[in-house]
């Protein structure tokens, strides 16, 4: 530990050996001279709750598009949730809470209006031009897009920050291609990192079910075909019986996530002990994930994604939207890049120096949903105003 006064001062004491320490972190790609003494990851989160992509996540889809009602959630709210899971995880594992909190309130930073249509339909857009992928968009966000500081492009985060939102979905980091040769892609991530894809599915099977049937697109007695929900949902009204159905919705819910939680949390650590992981070296040298489900709720917890896939997703009201957002998507692309002088100037110039593709596609990555519904209408709607 450092003198106090030092970033190092204010790291947690009783962090396990395998956690990620902000006083060995490798740092920011450009030196600052840093006007205050808060830990590495720290600031990370701070430089993300105020760059301008994180605000704009509250006008982005989830799966419901902001117009739709006040009561669902939004990329925002879906982030909050997804750190204070994250959180909740990292600290029954003794592992730093700050890392895991940035990686996850910047894990989503990336994604464009209209959820995972417009990440598809950009992709496609995008084939010949390199592609288009949330994580990616992330990690370019943060080292490239936002605009704030003096010296240097995007946000200066931490390797291990930035590490983190480019490696922390899928298992397959071994043979992962999109992750640059910067971030080792031959290497697991932190298990800070590790944490957020799994803190990711908890918040959004959770909220989707809550959402889907406040919608009317899920009902409650499909939900007792999965056994998940029927084991919590049984406990919960054993503990109080006769309780009114939106209190029961909201207890077995909140009983899930704890249950999900505690089992993440459990099996994780009979796994550190029984492959005897001691330290980050060896979480990085380990041929898998660490941080998982136990094999009987990993199945389970499957069958729940399955469901929402085929009854929430795939419901017509949502097909319908998918398909305004992909007609939405498609013809700003296209009206841009045959008419480069609709871009405000910023992209104009950029357009002049970058291959023009990129620069649309950063441009319409970074609108809201609402955003691009207007731009929309006021493009291609004679009665609007331009
Ligand atoms: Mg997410």
């Amino acid at each position: 530990m450092g003198p106090k006064g030092s970033a190092d001062s204010w790291e947690r004491p009783d962090l396990a050996p395998y956690a990620a320490r902000s006083s060995a972190s490798r740092g920011r790609k450009y030196p600052e001279v840093l006007k205050d003494d808060r830990p590495h990851f720290e600031r990370d989160r701070d430089r993300i709750i105020h760059c301008t992509a994180f605000r704009r996540l509250e006008y982005k889809t989830q799966v419901f598009v902001n117009h739709e009602g006040d009561y669902y959630r939004t990329r925002l709210t879906h982030t909050l949730e997804v750190a204070q899971i994250s959180k909740g995880i990292a600290r029954r594992l003794k592992l730093n809470e700050d890392l895991a909190e940035s990686i996850a309130l910047g894990h989503d930073l990336g994604h464009t209006p209209f959820g995972h249509t417009g990440e598809e339909t950009l992709d496609q857009l995008m084939q010949d031009f390199g592609g288009f992928e949330h994580n990616r968009q992330s990690l370019r966000i943060v080292e490239v897009l936002e605009e704030r500081y003096p010296n240097f492009p995007g946000l200066n985060l931490t390797w291990e920050t930035r590490e983190g939102l480019i490696k922390r979905s899928g298992r397959d980091f071994q043979t992962s291609s999109r992750v640059p040769e910067e971030y080792e892609p031959h290497l697991a991530p932190t298990l800070e990192a590790q944490i957020i894809e799994l803190a990711d599915e908890i918040a959004y099977n959770n909220h989707d079910i809550d959402d889907g049937l406040e919608a009317g697109y899920l009902h409650r007695e499909d939900l007792m075909d999965l056994e998940l929900w029927r084991e919590v949902n049984e406990k919960v009204r054993r503990k109080y019986p006769g309780l009114d159905p939106k209190r029961e919705k909201y207890q077995t819910i909140s009983h899930l996530i704890g249950h999900l939680i505690l089992d993440l949390v459990e099996n994780t650590l009979s796994l550190i002990e029984e492959n005897r992981i001691k330290d980050l070296y060896d979480v990085r040298h380990f041929r898998q994930h660490l941080v998982r489900f136990s094999p009987e709720t990993e199945r389970k917890n499957l069958r729940l994604k399955e469901f929402l896939h085929q009854r929430l997703y795939r419901h017509y009201k949502v097909e319908r939207m998918r398909l305004k957002a992909r007609r939405t998507i498609r013809r700003l692309f296209e009206t841009y890049l045959e008419n480069p002088t609709l871009l405000p100037d910023k992209y104009q110039r950029r357009a002049q120096q970058e291959p023009p593709e990129r620069v649309v596609c950063d441009y319409i990555a970074g609108m809201t949903d609402r955003y691009a519904l207007e731009e929309f209408k006021r493009l291609f709607d004679p009665e609007e105003r331009v």
